[in-house]
C-alpha cells in the first residue's frame, strides 16, 4: 500500500517534510497535484501566476522523475478528487504540507473524513519560518505590529536546518482506474496560447539558468547571496539596481523555503561575506512574509475586507478611465507608469515601486485598494494570498500595522530619491528618456526647449498628469477626515 503525497503550494523536493515522511515510511510513494479552480475556498490564480505554475510543475515533475518517481496531475475540486485517489490507490497514508488561508477548511474536512475511514493523514510545516502561533507576545496572543513580531521571531533563530531532497523515491504504481481522471500539464492550459501575452514573462524569467521551478529558485538564491546580499540593506530600495533576490514567486509556489533562504544567508554571514546589517535586513523581509501569513491565518482571507473596519466607510471613487490609465502606465507620473509597465511586461515590480503605485491608486486617485489588489493578483507572477492583500492594506492604511493614511507618497520626490538618475523610468517609459534628470520625474516642469529636444509632447506621446498632486493629496486627506474616529 502506498503513501500519497499531495503537493500544493510546496512544489519542491528539497526541505519537504511531507515527502521526507513518505520516504521514511518505507512504502512506495505516489505523488500528485490537484489544480483546483473549483473550490470556493480557493481564489482562482491570476494569469501571470498560472503561467508561473506551469513552469513550477514541469520542474517538479522532472525532479521527481530523476528520483524514479512521477507527478500525477488532476484538475477539479480537491474535496471530491482526493478521496477518489486515496480509494483507487488503496493508500495507507496521505501526507501534505500545510496551507494557511481558507483552504485550511478543505484540509480539515478532508482530514476528518479520511481519518474516520481509517486512513493515516498527516500534515507538516514548511511554508513559513515559524508556524503561526509559535511566535506569540507576552500575553500569548498574536502580534499585531511587525517590529516586535520580527524581534521575537528572530530570537528563535536559527530555524531548523532544511531537509535534504531524497535521492530516490520508490514509486507506487498508478491505478488504472485513475487514468480517466488524470490530466497532462498541457491539458491544464496554464500558459496562454492565443493571444500569447507571455513573451515578456519568458524573456524575464526564462532567459538564464534561474528559471521557474525549484532548480531555478536555487540558482537565483545562490546568485543573490554571492552577488547582492552584501549591500542589500543600502540598495534594496533602489528600483534602478538589480539588488534584491527576486525569490518571491519561487517562495509563493513553495519551490524553495524561507528556511533555505535564511540558511544560505546565514552561511554567507558566518563566512564573513556579508555584514550583520545586510543579513538582518534580508531576514526582516522574510519576516514580513511570515507576518503576512500570520495575518492571513488569524483574520481569514485578507483580500475581501478591510482589516480596520473604520475603512468600510471610506468614500472611495469609481473611475474606470483613471483605473485604466493606472493599469496601463499612462498616469503622466513617470515612476508610477514605469512600475505599472514593468508589472505588465515582467509580471514583477520592485517593492519600493509597489508602494508608490499602490499609494497613488488609493490616495491620489482615491480608488479602492481592492481594485489594485485584484490587478496585481492577475498580473504578478508572485501574486500571493497573504503578501499581496497585506501589502495593499498596509499602503492603503486599512491593514494591521498599516502606514498611516495621511502618509501620502509624493511620486516625484520618491522617484528622485530612489531612482536618482532616472534609469528605471528611462527603461520603462522610453518616450521621455531624452529628458534631463532634473525633470525626468516631473516632465510637466520641463522647459519647452527641453521637451522639444527630447521629442516629448505632453498629452501626445506621453500623458499629462491625470491629477494635480497637491489637489489629489488634499482630496485624499479630506476623505480620510470623514472616517476618522474622534
Ligand atoms: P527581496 O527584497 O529579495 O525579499 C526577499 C523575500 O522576502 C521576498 O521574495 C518575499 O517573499 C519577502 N518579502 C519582501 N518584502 C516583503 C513584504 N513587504 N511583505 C511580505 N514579504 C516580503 N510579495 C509577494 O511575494 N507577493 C505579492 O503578491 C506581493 N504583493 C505586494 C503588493 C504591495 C502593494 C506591496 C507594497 C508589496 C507586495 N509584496 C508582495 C511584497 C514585496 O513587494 C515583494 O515580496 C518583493 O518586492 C519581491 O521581490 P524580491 O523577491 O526581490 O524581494
Amino acid at each position: 500500500q502506498p503513501v500519497l503525497v499531495w503537493f500544493r503550494d510546496d512544489l519542491r523536493v528539497g526541505d519537504n517534510a511531507a515527502l521526507r515522511a513518505a520516504l521514511d515510511s518505507g512504502r512506495p510513494v505516489l505523488c500528485f497535484h490537484v489544480f483546483d479552480d473549483a473550490s470556493p475556498e480557493i481564489r482562482p490564480l491570476g494569469g501571470a501566476a498560472r503561467w508561473w505554475l506551469h513552469g513550477a510543475l514541469a520542474n517538479l515533475s522532472d525532479n521527481l522523475e530523476k528520483r524514479g518517481n512521477r507527478l500525477h496531475l488532476f484538475s477539479g475540486a480537491a474535496e471530491e478528487l482526493v478521496p477518489r485517489v486515496v480509494a483507487e490507490a488503496d493508500a495507507a497514508a496521505l501526507y501534505w504540507n500545510r496551507r494557511y488561508g481558507p483552504e485550511r477548511e478543505i484540509d480539515a474536512r478532508l482530514k476528518k473524513r479520511l481519518r474516520d475511514d481509517g486512513l493515516e493523514v498527516k500534515s507538516f510545516p514548511g511554508r513559513l519560518v515559524y508556524e503561526p502561533g509559535s511566535v506569540l507576545n507576552q500575553s500569548g496572543g498574536h502580534y499585531k505590529v511587525f517590529t516586535p513580531f520580527n524581534r521575537a521571531a528572530v530570537a528563535h533563530d536559527p530555524p531548523p536546518e532544511p531537509l535534504r531532497a531524497p535521492r530516490d523515491l520508490p514509486r507506487a504504481p498508478f491505478p488504472r482506474a485513475l487514468d480517466d481522471l488524470s490530466v497532462t500539464l498541457n491539458e491544464l492550459a496554464l500558459e496562454p496560447r492565443t493571444p500569447d501575452w507571455a513573451g515578456g514573462l519568458r524573456e524575464t524569467w526564462e532567459a538564464d539558468a534561474a528559471k521557474r521551478g525549484e532548480d531555478g529558485a536555487h540558482e537565483r538564491l545562490k546568485a543573490f547571496v554571492s552577488r547582492h546580499l552584501s549591500g542589500y540593506a543600502r540598495e534594496r530600495d533602489r528600483p534602478d539596481f538589480d539588488a534584491t533576490s527576486r525569490l518571491s514567486a519561487h517562495l509563493r509556489f513553495g519551490e524553495i523555503t524561507p528556511r533555505q533562504a535564511i540558511h544560505a544567508a546565514l552561511a554567507a554571514r558566518a563566512a564573513d561575506r556579508v555584514d550583520a546589517q545586510d543579513y538582518d535586513s534580508f531576514r526582516a523581509e522574510i519576516g514580513w512574509r511570515d507576518f503576512s501569513y500570520q495575518l492571513l491565518f488569524t483574520h481569514g482571507p485578507l483580500h475581501t475586507r478591510n482589516m480596520n473596519d473604520q475603512f468600510d466607510a471610506m468614500p472611495w471613487r469609481e473611475d474606470d478611465a483613471e483605473l485604466h490609465a493606472w493599469q496601463r502606465g499612462r498616469t503622466g507620473f513617470p515612476v508610477v507608469d514605469a512600475g505599472m509597465r514593468q508589472l505588465w511586461h515582467q509580471g514583477f515590480m520592485h517593492n519600493r515601486v509597489r508602494m508608490i503605485v499602490a499609494s497613488f491608486l488609493t490616495k491620489h486617485l482615491l480608488i479602492h485598494w481592492k481594485a489594485g489588489e485584484a490587478w496585481f493578483w492577475d498580473t504578478l507572477v508572485d501574486a500571493d494570498p497573504a503578501n499581496n492583500p497585506a501589502g495593499w492594506q498596509w499602503v492603503a492604511g486599512s491593514g494591521a500595522d498599516a502606514q498611516p493614511y495621511y502618509r501620502i507618497f509624493n511620486p516625484m520626490t520618491q522617484g528622485e530619491k530612489f531612482d536618482p538618475e532616472g534609469d528605471y523610468v528611462r527603461r520603462w517609459v522610453p518616450e521621455i528618456a531624452g529628458l534631463p534628470n532634473r525633470v525626468i520625474h516631473r516632465p510637466w516642469e520641463a522647459k519647452p526647449d527641453a521637451l522639444k529636444a527630447a521629442g516629448v509632447v505632453l498629452g501626445k506621446n506621453y500623458p499629462k498628469p491625470i491629477v494635480v498632486h497637491e489637489d489629489a493629496r488634499k482630496r485624499a486627506l479630506d476623505a480620510f477626515e470623514t472616517i476618522k474616529r474622534r
